[in-house]
């Protein structure tokens, strides 16, 4: 396990899967009833962008960093309020941008009384990080655990309602394949749950067989997006990633037609910057 993903934290890849995530949370909300979120692949929960691996790489400026300093039209503000308002809300970041928060503590600060967060980390010394961020914090419960497994464990929780993030490291070459098992099992135990998978978008033909491979599966209602700062290739930096989402809120469709193009156009880094959103299968 290489992986450490303060290298990459508040990246195009974030804000992504972020602003995404931040909207399907902002959506649960619709209703009172407690809900759980699952982070399997967690991280640290709270990057320093000021110092370290993410000060190193500075990947945060053409993602996060490029999105704070935007205009935007009112419609996109709406949009990434409750992603943006966590991050300008963060007590450090009051005078500049100097701490991104990760998935868990996104969840953590949009989430309401009644609201439960579960995250699992494998990786021993971002595992300590993260169970240190969320000591005596009756909300959350934080496990040092391999993630596929606490599709297993946790799923479905006892809420009944809410959505499982998996944000796995894609260090191996069979992590597409690990991915659509881990949806497929994770949906047959809870098919009315929101699941959400992040993936990097390097070679676009291995996406495409993931894609063919979850359009047989029989899951209902799956949907991805895609976004491109610039031309993907197999052998350079990340330029474009994707989420893949089965029983997203009916409202997320319009919300990426909206944004995407605005992201696109704001993140753009050359030729190639793209977006797309697609519906893979329908209800049956
Ligand atoms: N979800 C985080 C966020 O958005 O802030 C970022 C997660 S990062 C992409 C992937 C994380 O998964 C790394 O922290 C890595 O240590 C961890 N990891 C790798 N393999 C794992 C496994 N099998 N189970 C749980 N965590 C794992």
């Amino acid at each position: 396990m290489n992986y450490r993903h303060a290298f990459h934290a508040g990246n195009i890849g974030d804000v992504l899967k972020h602003m995404v995530f931040a909207r399907v949370i902002t959506y649960l909300q619709s209703k009172p009833g407690g809900f759980r979120i699952i982070d399997t692949h967690a991280g640290l929960g709270r990057y320093d962008l000021t110092k370290g691996d993410a000060q190193r790489t500075g990947e945060w400026r053409q993602g996060v960093g490029r999105v704070l300093e935007a205009d935007m039209p009112k419609k996109v503000a709406e949009i990434l309020a409750p992603w943006l308002d966590v991050v300008r809300g963060m007590e450090e970041n009051a005078k500049k941008l100097s701490v991104y928060p990760g998935s868990p503590l996104l969840a953590r600060k949009l989430m309401r009384e009644q609201d439960r967060l579960t995250v699992t980390e494998l990786h021993p010394d971002d595992f300590q990080k993260l169970a240190e961020l969320f000591a005596g914090d009756v909300h959350v419960k934080a496990i040092e655990l391999d993630g596929w497994n606490a599709l297993r464990g946790f799923v479905p929780p006892k809420e009944k309602r809410g959505i499982v993030l998996i944000d796995p490291a894609f260090e191996e070459t069979n992590e597409f394949e690990k991915l659509a098992t881990g949806l497929y099992k994770g949906w047959r135990r809870w098919g009315t749950g929101c699941f959400i998978a992040w993936y990097p978008i390097k070679d676009k033909k291995t996406v495409k067989r993931f894609y063919d491979a979850m359009s047989v599966s029989g899951i209902e209602r799956i949907m991805v997006a895609e976004h491109f700062a610039g031309q993907a290739r197999a052998d350079g930096p990340m330029m474009g990633s994707g989420l893949i989402m089965i029983n997203p809120p009916w409202t997320l469709k319009g919300e990426l037609d909206t944004v995407l193009p605005w992201l696109t156009t704001t993140l753009a880094q050359g030729r190639g910057a793209d977006w797309r959103v697609l519906q893979l299968t329908g209800e049956k």
